[in-house]
């Protein structure tokens, strides 16, 4: 069995059970909780700090519902609010909360390597969860996404995935190209703008596409990213109504995959920009069983770094 995790900061080199231990327990959870037990108290006693430098909706609130759900308290720690806004050193502020007594922190934070940094320096006893960094890892959504994909099409290995957009600033991208590599999914495909592609030497087995129409042909899922402007450099802006043109995800364009593909994205969607809103909205969208599948996924590494 591969061991246990303390801390979750990337999918990087992660054993392929160890994903798949974490996918099942994510499923039995949600049979739990389907099952009337919403609230599971095998984390009752212990502190789950969200500590988010950068604005999330959904991986937030679904980390604080997460630890709730398995009974954990949670403490929200509002960054435009703190300290930090009048120069305390991102270290300082961990001493502080830290001090506070807690068992995991779940951070985001706009610079990449911010959560290892934080293993690096975190009490001995405290679990790091990555919540987010830069462009480099967002480990739970590459789970939650593997998992959406898992419960629709289980045959990985004949498993064909475009992963479309602005992939050079997406940690979202980069987990998921992860997680996917490690179940042994059969081709990923890469697709967008010169600019917004990862450097040559990045994911050398996914193959590469600059025009969407040959890259959707005939995919079982579809992964749809958001224009990372808060990531670029000015000159990397395109154009957002050629963008949507040449890498938009339409009705048209979706009748190019396989039938039935998935299709995905992590939010927040922008309609009319990466995806129509017939797509989103239509029936083959799995864009809000993504979000679902977020609390069980994170309700699993929390059991996963603090069940005693
Ligand atoms: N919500 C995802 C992230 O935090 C994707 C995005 O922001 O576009 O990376």
């Amino acid at each position: 069995m591969s061991p246990r995790l303390r801390h979750l900061t990337t999918l990087e080199n992660l054993p392929r059970a160890t994903i798949e231990r974490l996918l099942d327990r994510a499923e039995s959870l949600r049979d739990a909780c389907a099952h009337g037990t919403r609230k599971l108290d095998v984390l009752a006693g212990r502190t789950v700090l969200n500590l988010f430098f950068e604005p999330s909706t959904r991986t937030r609130t679904s980390f604080e519902l997460a630890a709730r759900r398995l009974g954990a308290d949670v403490v929200n720690f509002d960054i435009g609010f703190s300290s930090t806004s009048k120069g305390e050193e991102l270290f300082d502020t961990l001493h502080t909360l830290e001090a506070m007594h807690l068992d995991a922190i779940v951070v985001r934070h706009k610079q990449s390597g911010t959560p290892d940094e934080l293993v690096r320096h975190a009490m001995s006893g405290v679990s790091v969860i990555n919540a987010g960094d830069g462009n480099r890892a967002h480990p739970t959504q590459g789970l939650l996404d593997v998992l959406t994909i898992r419960q629709h099409r289980p045959d990985f290995e004949n498993l064909s995935v475009v992963i479309c957009g602005d992939i050079r600033h997406s940690r979202v991208a980069r987990s998921d190209i992860q997680a996917l590599t490690a179940l042994g999914a059969g081709q990923i495909r890469l697709c967008g703008p010169a600019a917004l592609m990862p450097a040559s030497d990045e994911f050398p087995h996914c193959v590469r596409y600059d025009d969407f129409d040959k890259a959707i042909a005939g995919v079982d899922a579809v992964i749809t990213l958001r224009l990372q402007k808060e990531r670029m450099a000015s000159t990397d802006l395109p154009d957002e109504a050629a963008y949507f043109t040449h890498f938009g995800l339409d009705p048209r364009r979706l009748g190019l995959a396989a039938k039935g593909c998935l299709v995905m994205h992590p939010g927040p969607i922008n309609r009319g920009i990466e995806i129509a809103s017939a797509v989103a909205d239509g029936a083959q969208s799995r864009i809000l069983e993504q979000v679902g599948n977020g609390v069980f996924v994170r309700m699993a590494v929390l059991n996963e770094v603090l069940a005693r």
